[in-house]
């Protein structure tokens, strides 16, 4: 049986670059993903993703040069993603051919790929990984390696065997249909834009959205609230915005972890990274960059392990990335504790939106993935306003 440097569980966007990063390191890599599903998804990535991870233009298929933010009392705030006039845009990737491609790349840097499930992983009498899983034919098979990155996502199978005590934290649950584009432009729908709907309507607790993909959009809703009918809600939303009568090409949800676990590994030799690790930002729900962030460390982090024998190694993943976003993960969880909780803070949230200071705060985080400190004036005021918001909220 051959031993892999290092086995990578989950082909998404975790997984591939992680396989990736590994193979260009010069480590042997087999990738293994399950296949056969698309993942659900609102597919919008920030420049700072294109940049740094070389995504070629071909697989952006849509650009929202503006966000439209909708309150309770259906006013709308309309943000520009670059204030500026710069030209800056969130991108738009399809799952389908974005997670292919990054596979792809993954076995064009040296990593072996293969389709399979896997079911467990079990130690030989010298207490090495050994990787069960089943193939696209349905064999059981196995494989040996020396580590092992978990990266199959939210409900990650690899997270329960590493961490057996640890428990999944808090999760959305997030659904939504994959439409055909409506043929013209209307109030309704505008292909470069991204419509954000704050109302407890079609989401108690989170937010609704509209996303232009070219010739798809993705519209669906979010919310950690038991029992809340999604599909009902996005029925709703659909027929309310006029986009009922467009093809409909697929329905589907998955969960969005909203916390990094507290540990990424298990001391020993295998590691975490994306959805399997809770990596998305609270209050937006964005996992796509930081999963491939979260995996660029991990796979430096096992590189050091492979190379020095030194368990310790891999905890260095999570440190990096904590000090990198803690603090906007921590600042998004109590934006979306406390301005998500009923339609009165929703409205004064999306009222906020209104002032440019905040959207150029706003944009420039989300766009650079860094707060900047270069404008403390600006920043000052934006405290004061927050605070009158808070006490008019208060009142
Ligand atoms: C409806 C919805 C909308 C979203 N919209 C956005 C958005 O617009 N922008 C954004 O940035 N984020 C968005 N997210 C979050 C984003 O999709 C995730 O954070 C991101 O996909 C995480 O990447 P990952 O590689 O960690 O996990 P995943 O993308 O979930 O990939 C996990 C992979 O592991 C594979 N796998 C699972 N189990 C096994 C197994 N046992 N054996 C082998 N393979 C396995 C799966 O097939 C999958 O390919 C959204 C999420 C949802 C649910």
């Amino acid at each position: 049986m051959t031993t892999y440097d290092c086995i990578v569980v989950g082909g998404g966007p975790a997984g591939a670059t992680a396989a990736t990063e590994l193979a260009r390191a010069g480590r042997s890599v087999l990738l293994l993903d399950r296949g056969g599903r698309i993942k659900p998804c609102g597919g919008a990535i920030p420049p700072r993703l294109i940049r740094d991870f070389a995504i070629p233009d071909h697989l952006i298929v849509g650009r929202a040069v503006v966000a439209r933010m909708i309150a309770p009392s259906g006013r709308t705030i309309d943000m520009a993603v670059d204030p500026s006039g710069a030209g800056g845009h969130v991108g738009m990737v399809d799952r389908e051919t974005f997670d292919a491609w990054l596979r792809a790349r993954a076995a064009g840097a040296g990593a072996d790929l293969r389709v399979g499930t896997v079911d467990g992983i079990e130690r030989d009498a010298e207490g090495s990984l050994q990787v069960c899983y089943t193939d696209g034919g349905g064999a059981e098979r196995r494989v040996r390696a020396r580590s092992v990155i978990g990266a199959d996502g939210a409900r990650s199978r690899i997270a329960r065997i590493a961490l057996p005590r640890h428990r999944p934290g808090p999760c959305v649950f997030a659904y939504h249909e994959v439409i055909r584009t409506p043929a013209i432009d209307d109030a309704a729908f505008d292909r470069g834009r991204c419509d954000v709907f704050y109302q407890a309507a079609v989401s108690p607790d989170f937010y609704a959205w509209i996303f232009p993909h070219g010739d798809t959009a993705s519209i669906g809703v979010g919310s950690a609230q038991k029992g809340f009918g999604l599909r009902a809600a996005t029925g709703q939303l659909r027929a309310r915005v006029g986009l009922e009568q467009c093809e409909t090409l697929r329905r589907e949800g998955a969960p969005i972890p909203l916390r990094p676990l507290r540990r990424w590994d298990n001391g020993r030799d295998i590691l975490l990274a994306g959805d399997a690790a809770g990596v998305v930002a609270p209050a937006s729900g964005e996992g796509i960059y930081y999963a491939m962030v979260s995996a660029r460390h991990a796979a430096v982090a096992v590189a050091e392990f492979l190379a020095t024998g030194n368990a310790k190694a891999l905890a260095s993943a999570r440190k990096r990335f904590m000090r990198e976003h803690g603090l906007v993960f921590q600042v998004l969880g109590i934006m979306q504790y406390f301005w998500y909780r009923n339609d009165r803070r929703r409205e004064r949230f999306v009222a906020m939106c209104a002032d440019r200071d905040v959207q150029q705060l706003v944009w420039q985080a989300y766009r650079e993935k860094q707060l900047s400190y270069a404008r403390p004036l600006a920043y000052t005021r934006i405290f004061f306003k927050d605070l009158r918001h808070l006490l008019q909220t208060a009142n």
